[in-house]
């Protein structure tokens, strides 16, 4: 197994993919062949623990690890101490035909934990394959929840250091305590006097800057990134669907081989396009459907072929789908542009100039085949939120709304009743505002702050409150350190001495 770059100039082992993150064009990096899971080979996953099915799917893609290497990171990463439910990802029943994948028991309650908590164990693997001594120092900016993720996966991992970048009063008050209460050695929280964007365009400087670079190798340091598009952080995510099919065959609940629909809640496109892979392993998947929020430009694209990304931007409720560069497309778009770099990098230097591209018909149709996309207002989302808990008894957050929203426009619009299982990607915990406001109303929860709705939410749901969240009023603060957007590298450079 090799990586390319989805434009073409680079090839790469997947230690090498891990590490560096980005292509050194730009690109990103894709398996060079989705290698397959046959049915006779799915059967023999059923009844296996998370951590064995993981080991298992990852296999084949870290060729350069070997099975006692991927054993031992994926033990670390999904240890009983880090997750309040055992199964890791379980997945519920809500209807005769729907099911929920919860992927909120980690330690920041959201499914980038699933990825974040394996992502420095493999990086650290990798840095030793390619004979990197220096310390792996991750950088993070952050609008909220990747950052707290981030800082929980990297927290006391051996030769990893986390330094992560957050707008100083531009985030929750639950964001920012579960921040800069985190512990662990090797993890630096900085608080930017300015909006996300200055974080993320500062972050990016030092990426860019050469003198960075030689004070932070000076250091022994090699910096080094988490976000999205590390192939590191999509392959854990590839698992989950085939655990949800081996766990709904087990129960009896579908036949083996029998094709299900994924309805997943989508920003950066990463979650959807581990469905894509495991699709493409042999996993029986009918449709994928993207679940968008009122920053729709995807169920546009799925519409139409055209990406247009010059509109409007709006902030929602469910805050980690806001957003209109949905890095990880490319990735999908190599594969139906049969994987010619070439095609793939006029599109995006089509992006990058006017804002837009268009994929031709032909190939929207054959995406069509597989994905369908919808999307849903905050409107609509408080009314789905509302409309689950009155039936069903299930408290969903935001995010989880919207694709359960999209779920019930599909079948509707289809009258495919396939079985279909919705991605929970977060815990309604982390928004109880907004939800129980959606439950209630908005003049019910006037004057209440985060603490009391979520004790109401506990009332409603009978959920108990994670303790992630109840006792987040009660840590030590262990990082007060705030800097000015252009004091980030001093900043940064004092924390880590
Ligand atoms: C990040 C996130 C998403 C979007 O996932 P992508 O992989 O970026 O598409 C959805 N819901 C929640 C709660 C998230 O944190």
């Amino acid at each position: 197994m090799s990586f390319f770059s989805t434009r073409g100039g680079a090839c790469a082992t997947t230690s090498q993919a891990i590490l560096w993150g980005l292509a050194k064009d730009g690109g990103l990096f894709v398996p060079s062949m989705f290698p397959k899971i046959p049915l006779d080979r799915l059967a023999l996953l059923e009844g296996k623990s998370y951590q064995e099915q993981a080991a298992r799917v990852l296999r084949d893609y870290m060729e350069d690890y070997s099975i006692a290497e991927i054993e031992e990171a994926v033990n670390a990463a999904y240890s009983a101490d880090a997750w309040d439910d055992p199964a890791i990802a379980p997945v519920r029943r809500l209807t005769e035909d729907s099911f929920v994948l919860e992927l909120f028991h980690g330690p920041t309650l959201a499914f980038k934990d699933i990825a974040l908590k394996l992502l420095p164990h493999t990086i650290r693997q990798a840095a030793q394959k390619n004979d990197e001594q220096r310390e792996v120092s991750i950088l993070v900016a952050t609008s909220g929840d990747t950052g707290k993720a981030a800082l929980e996966g990297f927290k006391d991992v051996p030769g990893t250091s986390c330094s992560v970048f957050y707008p100083y009063g531009g985030v929750s008050r639950v964001q920012e305590l579960q921040m800069v209460t985190t512990g662990g050695d090797n993890t630096h929280v900085i608080g930017v006097k300015g909006n996300f964007d200055d974080a993320q365009t500062g972050v990016k400087k030092l990426f860019g800057s050469e003198a960075f670079h030689q004070k932070m190798n000076a250091q022994g340091k090699l910096p080094s990134s988490a976000n999205s598009i590390n192939f590191g952080r999509l392959a854990p995510q590839i698992v989950y669907y085939f655990t949800t099919y081996t766990d709904l065959v087990s129960r009896n609940l579908i036949r083996m081989g029998q094709e299900i629909n994924f309805v997943v809640p989508t920003g950066n496109f990463g979650d959807i396009l581990a469905g894509y892979y495991a699709k493409r392993m042999g996993l029986p998947i009918r449709r994928l459907i993207c679940a968008s929020n009122r920053n729709n430009v995807l169920t546009d694209f799925f519409e139409t072929g055209t990406y247009y990304t010059h509109r409007t931007f709006f902030k929602t409720m469910s805050p980690s789908m806001d957003i209109l560069v949905s890095s990880n497309l490319e990735r999908l778009l190599y594969e139906y542009a049969d994987r010619d770099p070439a095609v793939v990098k006029g599109w995006m230097q089509q992006l990058k100039e006017c804002g837009s591209f268009s994929i031709g018909a032909q190939r929207l149709e054959e995406i069509r085949k597989t994905f369908w996309a919808d999307y849903a207002d905050d409107t609509m989302t408080a009314e789905e939120i509302r409309r689950v808990h009155e039936r069903y008894s299930y408290v969903m957050d935001p995010h989880t709304a919207v694709a359960s929203r999209a779920l019930q426009n599909y079948r509707l619009k289809t009258g495919d009743r396939a079985p279909a299982v919705i991605l929970a990607t977060a815990s309604p915990y982390k928004f109880s505002e907004d939800v129980l406001a959606s439950l209630l109303g908005k003049e019910a929860v006037a004057g209440m702050d985060a603490f009391a709705c979520a004790e109401k939410l506990q009332e409603i749901s009978g959920v108990p409150i994670p303790k992630q969240v109840s006792q987040l009023g009660q840590l030590p603060i262990r990082h007060k350190t705030v800097c000015e957007v252009e004091g980030m590298e001093e900043a940064l450079l004092g924390e880590l001495k």
